[in-house]
């Protein structure tokens, strides 16, 4: 099946066969992938199964990012050894997974992640491999031979095998070839490739923006179609699969393209109910702002924080909620919000799931952006203190990108406050201290408030 003549994509796919593979083999001497450039502690890997008698190959990610001169994220090893034999080989080795069983063998920080050959799920009575009505596996332990491993994994690209026995590269899907060109390519049908899997939706658009590679047409066209499918994936892999996506320094251009193929809104619904034709709502301004920044981050090798980008997103979204709830409940500004925040992140959490910590990271991160309001007395200086402060801070800096106005003022105010003198510090101070806190709206004394909701700590 791996034929792959490029122009008859769909025939191949309906002839799914084992062994009837177009294998290239690329010797050490055609290829550029030098050891020096594999983690120490995966050659360890590879070697020691080799010389076991296994098969050891270095596949997927690896292989693709060597051969394009790029430093790959993580080394992926695939053998004929089962988890089992894997485990008896390493002291270092934990099976894990259910879904898919794997071996994690730990050098510290640093895991190599080896997986036993995948064979086809055919035998659904051996209770090896099981398939919901759409179609997508849920199990999927099948062992099989490095051909039919080959079938099983997604794009060409991603189904080249770098052999430690001769270093030679052993191309199953002509993904060499697709690589020069710069293709993103199902390997066999992609509808029923989708169906199996519709996280492989995500993924052709992840590695055509990481790469700035173009998805092949017959890719291409299903994926508007099947949009629907993502519904069907848990909430904690869409919330993996969206920081790959969107914080791995490429987060622009993956957003623009996750977008033109209808697949941002299956992951941030509420975020694309506010897309406008036009692009320029606050809610795509900020989506913009943030994601830029995030990429530029990345790739100036600073850390970020993941919760950031949720709640930027969020940010807009949140402040129209609060005002529907303000004016149907007569709730002041304050208490809308705290609403308003539960009901945006529980929506949020049933399409992807954010982990609970990062959750409460975005929370506190939208309550400092009323608190920043407040710069009275010791507040100023206080606020400074919080380990959180430099998170708010930026996001109110965002906001005045996006809105201007008090926002855009505030948002200086706090800057010039940071760079201050600790003399000029004060005077800044005092002279807002005779100001009305700006962008409170809470009345007080409020006699006749409604919510118990908790008030924020201040
Ligand atoms: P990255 O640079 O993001 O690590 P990668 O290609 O290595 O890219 P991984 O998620 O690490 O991606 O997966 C390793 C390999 O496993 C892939 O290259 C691919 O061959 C295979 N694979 C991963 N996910 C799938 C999937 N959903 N369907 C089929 N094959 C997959
Ligand atoms: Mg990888």
């Amino acid at each position: 099946m791996f034929s792959n003549t490029k122009s008859d994509q769909s025939n191949v796919a309906q002839n799914r066969s084992h062994g009837d593979v177009n294998l290239n083999i690329i010797t050490r001497q055609e290829h550029t992938i030098s050891r020096a450039h594999i983690s120490d502690n995966a050659l360890k890997v590879l070697y020691r199964l080799n010389k076991h008698g296994y098969d050891a190959f270095l596949v997927g990610g690896g292989v693709r990012d060597l051969l394009l001169d790029k430093e790959p994220k993580d080394f992926d090893i695939a053998t004929n050894a089962t988890p089992e034999q894997i485990k008896q080989l390493f002291r270092n080795c934990r099976l894990i997974g259910r879904r898919f069983r794997l071996a994690h063998i730990m050098f510290g920080r640093e895991i190599i992640e080896v997986a036993t050959f995948r064979g086809h799920h055919q035998e659904p009575e051996k209770n090896q491999s099981a398939q919901s009505k759409e179609g997508m596996l849920l199990r999927d332990n099948v062992y099989g031979t490095v051909e039919e491993d080959a079938e099983r994994r997604d794009f060409t690209i991603n189904a080249m095998y770098y052999n430690i026995a001769d270093f030679s590269i052993h191309d199953y899907a002509n993904g060499v070839a697709d690589l020069k060109a710069g293709v993103i390519r199902m390997i066999g049908d992609p509808e029923t490739r989708y169906r199996e899997d519709p996280v492989r939706m995500i993924r052709a658009i992840r590695f055509a923006a990481k790469l700035n590679m173009t998805i092949e047409p017959n890719t291409a066209a299903p994926i508007k179609e099947l949009v629907h499918l993502m519904s069907g994936v848990p909430g904690a892999r869409l919330f993996e699969e969206s920081l790959k996506l969107l914080q791995s320094g490429q987060g622009w251009a993956t957003y623009l393209l996750l977008r033109e193929y209808n697949l941002f809104s299956c992951l941030f619904p509420t975020v694309a109910q506010y897309f406008t034709p036009e692009q320029n709502s606050d809610v795509e301004k900020m989506a913009e702002i943030v994601l830029k920044s995030t990429d530029k981050r990345i790739n100036e090798g600073k850390r970020i924080n993941p919760a950031f980008m949720f709640a930027a997103f969020l940010w807009y979204p949140l402040q129209y909620r609060a005002k529907e709830l303000a004016e149907a409940r007569k709730l002041n500004h304050y208490d809308a919000i705290m609403m308003a925040s539960n009901d945006i992140l529980d929506e949020q959490v049933r399409h992807l799931a954010i982990p609970r910590r990062h959750s409460a990271t975005i929370r506190d991160i939208w309550q400092l952006q009323l608190r920043l309001t407040r710069r009275s007395g010791k507040r100023a200086f206080q606020m400074l203190e919080l380990n959180k402060f430099r998170a708010g801070f930026d996001m109110l800096e965002m906001r005045g990108k996006v809105e201007g106005g008090q926002a855009k003022e505030l948002a200086t105010w706090w800057q010039e406050f940071q760079d201050a003198p600790s003399v000029h510090r004060q005077n800044m101070v005092q002279s807002v201290g005779s100001e009305k806190p700006s962008g409170r709206r809470r009345k007080r004394p409020h006699s006749k408030r409604k919510s118990s909701k908790p008030k924020a700590k201040e």
